[in-house]
């Protein structure tokens, strides 16, 4: 499943690539997914989307909006899967549950993996999409401070582990469980550390954990298990991860272990993240 760093990279590449190219036909899938979930009918969206120009793309959290001009926006979001340009001349995957064809003969096509939302909305309303409107702060807005960040652990309903704060709820949107792990690690916070037993110091290092793990990741072109508009795999390979169980931490060399807790496997190292449960 595509996090943050994902998007934005894919965000940045579309603006590139796709930006100014006209749609000769815009199609829905041909494979039905049970978990696309999709707003419009086939040829609704087929009608709605001919001649439109592809303007800006930008991520937000696990979302992702693309201008499809004039008057629309096709919005993606919480998806993983595969989000690909086709240069004219270049075959499609066999399976697809979103096409584009440009009137150049490029294509762009979007393939899901497990679910995610796949919608055509007029300019300005997908923002009014539940999980869009009342989205919280993402960790590369600006607004999202050590003070913002102590707030949200001040005001936080329920009791949340350190793995609960970064994966549920989206109380910080854009995470998921893969990054979680290395932010984690970097923050030498165990996954079942509790969050209101933080000090300040360990609130502090989290945080920049969270901030740093996010912009390495950008910076790599996302995770080495996930793939860009060209169809390239990202270079940022995560410390701790279903590869690394039982190596030697980069740390200390303890041996990394692996545990289930909260829907999902965490990868750590039992020394340098030996904090209280
Ligand atoms: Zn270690």
């Amino acid at each position: 499943m595509f996090e943050l760093p994902e998007y934005v990279t894919l965000a940045k590449q579309m603006n590139k690539i796709l930006q100014g190219r006209k749609i000769k036909k815009g199609t829905l899938g041909n494979s039905p997914h049970k978990f696309v979930w999709y707003n419009r009918k086939h040829a609704e969206f087929e009608k709605l989307t001919r001649g439109k120009t592809v303007g800006e793309s930008r991520s937000k959290g696990r979302w992702l909006f693309i201008d499809l001009k004039p008057g629309y926006e096709l919005l993606f979001g919480e998806c993983g899967g595969k989000m690909l340009y086709h240069p004219a001349g270049t075959s499609l995957p066999k399976k697809y549950h979103l096409w584009l064809a440009f009137e150049d003969g490029s294509s762009f096509t979007a393939v899901t993996q497990m679910w995610g939302a796949y919608e055509l909305y007029e300019k300005g309303r997908a923002c009014n999409r539940k999980y869009v409107k009342d989205m919280r702060t993402t960790p590369i807005d600006e607004e999202f401070t050590f003070k913002y960040f102590c707030g949200l652990i001040d005001t936080l309903l329920e009791r949340k582990s350190v793995k609960g704060l970064l994966t549920q709820d989206q109380l910080i949107p854009g995470l998921g469980n893969a990054i979680a792990q290395d932010i984690m690690f970097g923050a030498g916070l165990h996954p079942k550390h509790m969050v209101d037993a933080l000090t300040r110091d360990e609130r502090r290092k989290l945080y920049r954990a969270v901030t740093a793990t996010v912009r390495k990741v950008i910076s790599k072109g996302g995770r080495y298990d996930e793939y860009d508009l060209h169809g390239v795999p990202g270079k940022y390979v995560r410390l701790m991860d279903k590869n690394t169980v039982g190596r030697p931490c980069p740390e200390c060399g303890t041996k990394i272990q692996k545990i289930q807790y909260l829907g999902g496997a965490c990868y750590f190292c039992p020394e340098c993240q030996n904090g209280r449960t």
